[in-house]
């Protein structure tokens, strides 16, 4: 009873999210320029709004009695995300807040300046101030706790420093395993890059190919915007973007993929959780498994090559075969553009992240020292050096944007998507006859239906019947670069 009576009261909060991400979607695709101050101020009034919900005495005393009760895995979940959410709105005070999100919102425009001229010194006492306020922050949250811990449970509840150091040592293996790829010549190139073709065809490609994949159309869209991203609005309407700009149609197909990764767990939720505080997935490792797992482990197998060749070849009319495409979609060569990285130096990227945050926290760098120490440790892992801040220490919004602790996440998604390819029977059977519908069922039975209910350690093991195992990675990295 007092359950159902939670529940109701949280569906205002849903629905505001609703509106919230409606606003925000509309803001960023089709917004005439003159209202976007506007519906950002709208915004904002709708996050105080949901504050005044969540934090009001009818909400707390309901939350307190429900909480007692909480009996079944679903309840004791919905008390687990909302205890979580409640933190963060009742141990950071309000005017720390507001000074928080409007230095954010400075530091993200002085970020892009800075990037745009190439020069630290631009961003850098703004990144001085983001990381005290990070500090702060985390001290709000638990003080008992090294900050960047606290940070890191952010994005991945239960996550800390300990786990990651034991998770992140396959970096010595990885860069075995890079070094004997390189030493093999595999290929660093590929003349599909800079072909032309008609880009209108390849929007009609991409439509075809989430078809395949699985995408209905009649619970979400696609749109084109500058950066690739996915729009959760409810649980029926689950929007991807894409960008074209570019020649390189494997970057601008695996990007579609991997968001589709990212829609199709959200589209595949169970629908009795709907509208419930756990109807969607937070942790971004667990997310984001599912993204590469379409995007990388499916995305750019071979087999995936026979379904992708007879597209290229009627949309974008060019002339290859399965090898050359394969090829293509699996070049390897260290670069500086984490974004544009392959499956084997991809991770560098993210250690190399890790590596500073860690020091940052627990402050044995100044953010003086942090260009340089960015570029030895591209010296150090990738063998290359950036010439400039923009490839090398500006790249990346997360930092402006106060994300301190979000990037391991990204190689904890690689890690666990080999680890459900090897989960999943018959796997290799179910992609060579392109039973997109078998593997989305896996998925959704396994990991997509239980939404947020479980904190990501008890998921994955529900899930996969053991921990996170990098060992996994390894393997699937092995069988692809040293016997294909
Ligand atoms: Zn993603």
């Amino acid at each position: 009873m007092v359950f159902n009576k939670l529940l109701k009261e949280y569906k205002k909060i849903w629905a505001l999210g609703v509106a919230k991400s409606s606003i925000y979607y509309d803001l960023t695709i089709f917004s005439p320029k003159e209202s976007i101050k506007d519906k950002g101020e709208a915004l904002g009034i709708l996050s105080t709004l949901k504050k005044q919900i969540l934090t009001s005495k009818t909400f707390l005393d309901l939350f307190e009695k429900a909480k007692k009760q909480a009996n079944s895995d679903f309840e004791k979940g919905v008390i687990r995300v909302l205890e979580r959410e409640l933190d963060y709105y009742l141990k950071i005070p309000e005017d720390f807040m507001v000074d928080y999100n409007k230095l954010i919102s400075k530091s993200s425009n002085k970020w892009l300046e800075a990037k745009k001229k190439s020069n630290f010194k631009i961003f850098k006492p703004y990144l001085e101030q983001i990381i005290e306020y990070s500090k702060k922050l985390a001290n709000f949250l638990n003080s008992d706790k090294e900050p960047y811990d606290v940070l890191l449970d952010l994005f991945d509840e239960g996550m800390n420093m300990k786990k990651l150091d034991s998770i992140f040592a396959i970096k010595k293996e990885l860069k075995h395993l890079l070094d004997k790829v390189l030493e093999n010549e595999w290929p660093e190139e590929s003349r599909l890059k800079d072909l032309n073709y008609d880009k209108a065809k390849l929007r009609l490609l991409i439509v075809a190919l989430l078809r395949s994949l699985g995408f209905d159309f009649n619970r979400g869209r696609i749109d084109y915007y500058e950066h690739p991203f996915t729009s959760n609005i409810t649980n029926n309407d689950v929007r991807i973007t894409f960008n074209n700009k570019n020649k390189d149609f494997a970057d601008v197909l695996t990007s579609v993929i991997h968001e589709f990764g990212h829609a199709i767990y959200d589209l595949q939720i169970d629908e009795k959780l709907a509208k419930t505080p756990v109807s969607s997935q937070e942790n971004m490792s667990i997310h984001e498994s599912q993204s590469r797992f379409w995007e990388n482990i499916i995305g750019r197998s071979k087999e995936f090559m026979s379904f992708l060749l007879p597209l290229i070849k009627e949309f974008l009319n060019i002339d290859t075969d399965e090898d050359e495409l394969f090829y293509y979609f699996n070049l390897v060569k260290p670069s500086l553009i984490r974004t544009k990285a392959d499956e084997l130096t991809y991770n560098f990227h993210i250690f190399i992240r890790y590596e500073i945050e860690k020091a940052i926290f627990k402050e044995e760098v100044s953010v003086k020292e942090l260009p340089e120490l960015w570029n030895d440790l591209y010296e150090k892992y990738l063998g290359i050096k950036p010439n400039n801040d923009k490839e090398g220490i500006l790249q990346d919004v997360h930092w402006s944007e106060a994300l301190f602790g979000y990037f391991p996440s990204y190689t904890l998604g690689n890690l666990l998507s080999a680890q459900i390819m090897f989960k999943i029977k018959d796997f290799n059977n179910l992609l060579s006859e392109k039973n997109f519908a078998a593997i989305r069922l896996w998925l959704k039975e396994n990991i997509h239906k239980h939404g947020n209910i479980y904190p990501p350690e008890v998921l994955i093991k529900k899930a996969l019947g053991e921990d996170l195992n990098p060992d996994y990675f390894i393997k699937y990295l092995k069988t692809k670069y040293l016997k294909v």
